[in-house]
């Protein structure tokens, strides 16, 4: 049995935009008759729990949508209901990880985190949820190490960030697309970031396949289990997929589904907890970004035994 959060309020209504935030519903939608799957609700993160990363200036912009630029530095239209859906986001993840603490495995429908910085947003994410969980678990005494692994297509620039001051942190990111202050580079030949200790990044080049993203993985995941990390943070990102407008890789559902398999093979196998998050997806036709998605539930399933 999985317990996977999701909370209808996760959706702040940001209007037509690139970001499909409906996209929490629907595959929770798809989840709802899996008799191996509890949907549960997630408490909301608490100000203490936020305050460990973020800038008290940055949540009180978010919270009163004042200043203006600040409250919607993520690029989304500030509205009253943004802060509750961020609080439940981050709790999301929070949930997931104290799960998998518990079960081994666990998952929130959540995205939105990997951009944001100490005292702004980027690339529509407002807060950090997985360094607020890392923090939380490790402020609690729940886990001394965490690891995060950032599948999503773009690379994660606030998780490096603040993983830098925070030896208890290691981050990994594997990235089709590099980003830099609020700017995505398609072209990840142009390098805009610096690796740290506890932050390394692997590219994966315009055109990578399924062989391709493997073989990268083979060199990355090692790296991660030597520190031996008490619960791991997956970003199982959609937009790496051929049909996404960011995407300049070469990878389908099966080269998808193949990668989560992958990881979740490589947690069992080293027995390390796993939560995982939605993370990006923006192909026009949802239901592909849902698909991906529910891919990685099948993952589970067929890794973990359901
Ligand atoms: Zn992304």
């Amino acid at each position: 049995m999985l317990t996977a959060f999701f909370h209808p309020g996760y959706a702040a209504p940001i209007g037509q935009h690139i970001m499909p935030i409906r996209k929490f519903g629907l595959v929770a939608d798809g989840l709802r008759d899996a008799a191996d799957i509890k949907l549960a609700r997630p408490a909301p993160v608490s100000m203490e729990d936020f305050g460990l990363v973020h800038t008290p200036e940055y949540i009180a912009a978010v919270q009163t949508g004042e200043p203006r630029d600040l409250a919607q530095s993520q690029k989304f239209p500030w509205s009253p209901e943004l802060f509750p859906s961020v609080c439940l986001t981050s709790g999301g993840c929070l949930a997931a990880a104290r799960q998998a603490l518990k079960d081994g495995v666990s998952a929130a429908l959540v995205s939105g985190f990997h951009h944001a910085c100490a005292d702004h947003g980027e690339g529509f994410c407002t807060f950090n949820g997985l360094i607020v969980t890392a923090d939380a678990l490790v402020a609690a005494g729940e886990a001394r190490k965490v690891a995060i692994l950032d599948m999503d297509l773009h690379y994660g620039n606030g998780t490096a960030q603040l993983a830098a001051a925070r030896p208890h942190i290691f981050a990994l990111s594997l990235y089709g697309n590099d980003f830099w202050d609020n700017f995505c580079y398609r072209d990840v030949s142009e390098r805009h970031h610096v690796d740290g200790g506890n932050h390394l990044s692997f590219e994966l080049p315009a055109g990578c396949n399924r062989e391709s993203l493997l073989e990268t993985m083979e060199r990355a995941l090692p790296l991660l289990a030597a520190r031996k990390p008490d619960v791991l943070l997956y970003q199982a990102g959609a937009d790496p997929y051929f049909e996404d407008p960011y995407s300049p890789l070469a990878l389908d559902h099966d080269d998808l589904y193949a990668r989560d398999r992958c990881v979740f093979e490589f947690a069992k196998a080293n027995g390390i907890p796993i939560a995982w998050v939605l993370a990006g997806g923006y192909t026009s036709d949802v239901s592909k970004v849902v698909r991906v998605h529910l891919n990685t539930f099948a993952a589970w399933r067929d890794v973990y035994g359901g």
